[in-house]
């Protein structure tokens, strides 16, 4: 049993520089994004070069690319009613798949976005159907297409194990290996549940999914949370200075379900403005990590 942690490094001066700071600062997991995040993408593919110079800085960082997570475009809606959009984003999701399959990657991670028109239901629909359409122009491989649960601000679906559940339920079985979710904390405080709480809320948080999903979480992202429980918001702070509080993540990453599975940090960098041949890792993360180790070794804070 092995604690992956591990962060979204930034990739100024390219993502095998993100590796290497990930590398350089002890992680066992790392987050990317496999192109520029605000934009749908949907044309862009990895060329060889790069993916030889980033599969090459994994395997000197000593990170093996299965706990590799990309993280897909903010942009893409693919619960949108709009036909149009729909269309673009289903077209982006598809690519983000290819691109992190090509990258070798364990997963892509993605927000399924809002229910415009209020319609939830069929909101859900229209984002397995995305999902069904990237399964099908991407050749099986390790990579799998990954949820992840929503703050749920407005009317964005993703937020509850039932919705989860229910995008999940609308892949066919033969390719239903290949998808799966994975929870953000800072989401799930956000949305209204209390991982702060006690231990056995927290438990019973990550069982409710597992029971709606039939599995555990493919990736945690480890996020305190600014605003307050069911707040909504949005917003990451570091692990154990915000909201929910170291104790909860010292309960989380006792769960046997925080075992084996890339454990990301996305939270503010100490450096954001890196040099593009500077590969320290930053500092904020390998603290925060330390911590989460300490807190993980911690035998006393049943809550
Ligand atoms: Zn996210
Ligand atoms: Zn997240």
């Amino acid at each position: 049993m092995t604690l992956l942690l591990g962060a979204h490094c930034i990739d100024t001066g390219g993502i095998p520089m993100a590796a290497r700071r990930a590398g350089n600062g002890g992680m066992r997991a790392l987050q990317i994004f496999s192109a520029i995040p605000k934009f749908y993408n949907d044309k862009v593919s990895v060329k060889p070069d790069r993916l030889a110079r980033f599969v090459e800085a994994l395997d000197a960082a000593g990170i093996a690319p299965a706990h590799v997570i990309v993280h897909a475009a903010y942009v893409l809606n693919c619960a949108t009613p709009d036909a149009e959009k729909w269309e673009r984003a289903a077209a982006g999701l598809a690519k983000e798949f290819e691109r992190s399959t090509a990258l070798g990657v364990g997963g892509v991670c993605f927000h399924p976005g809002a229910a415009t028109d209020g319609d939830r239901e069929a909101a859900i629909a229209r984002v397995s159907e995305a999902m069904r359409r990237a399964l099908a122009v991407v050749p099986a491989s390790h990579t799998r297409l990954l949820i992840e649960n929503t703050a749920g601000a407005g009317t964005t679906v993703g937020r509850t194990p039932a919705e989860i559940g229910a995008m999940l339920d609308g892949i066919p079985a033969a390719v239903r290996p290949r998808t799966g979710y994975g929870l953000d904390t800072c989401h799930l405080f956000a949305s209204g549940y209390d991982l702060a709480g006690s231990r056995a809320a927290l438990t019973a948080v990550l069982d409710a999914f597992q029971a709606a999903t039939g599995e555990p979480p493919a990736f945690f992202h480890l996020n305190d949370s600014e605003g307050a429980l069911g707040s909504n918001r949005d917003r990451h702070v570091r692990v154990g200075d915000g909201q929910i509080g170291p104790a909860a993540f010292g309960w989380l990453l006792q769960d046997p379900r925080a075992q084996d599975v890339p454990l990301i940090l996305e939270t503010p960098q100490a450096h954001p403005d890196i040099a593009e041949d500077d590969d320290t890792p930053d500092a904020w993360d390998v603290a925060s990590i330390a911590r989460l180790q300490a807190l993980a070794a911690e035998t006393s804070r049943d809550g």
